[in-house]
């Protein structure tokens, strides 16, 4: 059951073969035993889900029930859930109970979903590896030693050991793509504007975008036909006509069902700094899709060298701005002493934020500063419209882009947290998308082998023209159905 697609464990439930109360059960019970050792989730409360779950049974009873009534999900600890713990793993939020549901978990809601808990992820999202966390590291399924990646290394986790049926994340830089390449699911990071960011806690508004993250594209279709969708609470929310995302899924099979697909491959992403296992990996997925009739191109995307010092300019400055709001008065972690008022904000927010956090908000300050406005932020934003320029152009040339998510397997659980800037490169493939608002996905591709002989998984990057969800969804999809990779899980979790 654990390894079911979501189609698959909706027809059991909707057939009465198990009722969600006893899937949520099972996935309560995995989490029990695993949690503890992995730390993907920050908050469980049984009670909360099975009501959800015994809600749900009594939906498929009445016969009301869509795709994913009854189904377990977990949350992202970013996204605010009514009567929830949401934490965004900050000391800051700590005790933060959420008075209202943001768009996604309300989605969820009425599509009969159930809230299995709230994943552990890199404190307010910043980070490639969840150890920003103040509620601690997260372990990577594949190998306890290694780091799940991050922001959503907690949803991550939880997709890999199957400690949820699929999961939510948010993507502000890399922060589905990454975690999904080194632990090998599929997780897709929606056009800007596509979700509604309403009650998702903010890092950097201009990049922030949430998405699913489950075993499979097909997974990921059923998951975004639910969070997909005009809300006018966002400002940036999208207005167009609500989607079919699993259309076209059903195409996808016999000889060369990609036929005429051009697959445009940008050359500076096989350059320098892309680890040569991990290249092979990609050479050797992107051979299948030439059997399943794809075209070749080679293209350049020559500004993606530009993309992580623009987006520690942007995002940082954005960062400044949104976490201001984080003053010990209204709410979040107040200092228990102080002399007056400036002083309280100042102990409130040195106490409240971590290492990470606080080294973006000096960045942010700084170049948003009178004297270094024009100099750092203003410039910064003229690289981003030539970074999307860039893919403007390449979209003339191919449908889709393809190449690595993360430039290694996963890495060992402290070797980059004394370096910000080796952990900066970590969203070489994945940062420029954000800059440029497009579409982007990481879906399991092989593995590598670490120097101790475990198999690490490596993620193959699809990313599609705007609003073009539904072809990416299907070129996954066809890969998927020619594959097994999406299927494998860690050794030693199958039989919990
Ligand atoms: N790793 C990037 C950062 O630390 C991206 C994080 C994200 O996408 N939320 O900012």
């Amino acid at each position: 059951m654990i390894n079911s697609s979501l189609k698959q464990l909706g027809q059991q439930l909707a057939s009465k073969q198990v009722s969600s109360v006893e899937l949520t059960q099972a996935y309560l019970q995995r989490m029990a035993k695993l949690n503890p050792s992995i730390n993907a989730y920050v908050t469980i409360d049984e009670q909360k889900t099975l009501a959800q779950a015994q809600a749900a049974d009594a939906r498929i009873a009445a016969g009301t029930a869509g795709p994913l009534t009854g189904i377990p999900i977990a949350q992202k600890d970013i996204f605010c859930a009514q009567g929830w713990r949401t934490t965004c793993s900050s000391k800051m939020l700590e005790n933060f109970i959420a008075p209202y549901d943001a768009h996604v978990i309300s989605q969820f809601d009425a599509a009969g979903a159930v809230n299995l808990g709230k994943t552990n992820m890199d404190e307010f999202a910043m980070g490639s590896s969840n150890e920003t966390s103040y509620f601690g590291g997260v372990k990577n399924p594949w190998d306890f030693d290694r780091v799940p990646g991050g922001s959503s290394g907690g949803s991550a986790a939880a997709v890999a050991a199957r400690l949820c049926a699929a999961a939510t994340g948010t993507d502000t830089g890399g922060s589905i793509r990454q975690p999904a390449s080194l632990c090998g699911f599929t997780g897709l990071k929606p056009t800007y504007g596509l979700v509604s960011r309403y009650g998702m806690i903010a890092f950097a508004s201009s990049l922030d975008q949430a998405g699913p993250m489950a075993k499979s594209a097909e997974d990921c279709a059923l998951m975004l036909n639910v969070m997909a969708g005009f809300d006018e609470r966002d400002s940036t929310s999208v207005q167009r006509e609500q989607e079919d995302y699993t259309r076209g899924l059903s195409a996808m099979q016999g000889t060369q069902p990609l036929k005429g697909l051009r697959i445009g491959l940008p050359k500076e992403y096989f350059a320098e700094g892309l680890n040569a296992d991990v290249a092979k990996v990609i050479e050797t997925a992107i051979a299948e899709y030439k059997k399943l009739g794809a075209e070749i191109v080679e293209i350049s995307l020559p500004n993606n060298n530009l993309s992580i010092p623009v987006y520690y300019v942007l995002a940082p400055a954005e960062a400044s701005s949104n976490l201001s709001r984080y003053d010990g008065v209204r709410y979040g972690h107040r200092a228990a002493e102080y002399n007056d008022l400036l002083d309280m904000y100042m102990k409130s927010r040195a106490e409240g934020f971590g290492a990470e956090v606080k080294r973006r908000i000096l960045i942010g300050t700084y170049v948003l500063s009178a004297g270094y406005y024009d100099a750092y932020y203003l410039k910064a934003q003229q690289i981003r419209r030539l970074i999307a320029q860039d893919f403007v152009e390449a979209f003339k040339q191919c449908d889709v882009i393809m190449g690595p998510a993360a430039p290694s397997a996963a890495f060992k659980a402290g070797e980059k947290t004394s370096d910000p800037v080796a952990m900066y490169l970590e969203d070489l493939y994945t940062i420029a998308v954000n800059l440029a608002g497009l579409p982007g996905m990481s879906i399991p591709a092989g593995f590598t082998t670490s120097s101790e002989g475990k198999a690490l998984p490596v993620g193959l990057q699809i990313i599609g023209n705007y609003f073009d969800e539904a072809r990416m969804l299907n070129v996954g999809h066809a890969y998927q159905q020619v594959t097994d990779w999406h299927t494998r899980m860690p050794a030693g979790l199958e039989n919990i």
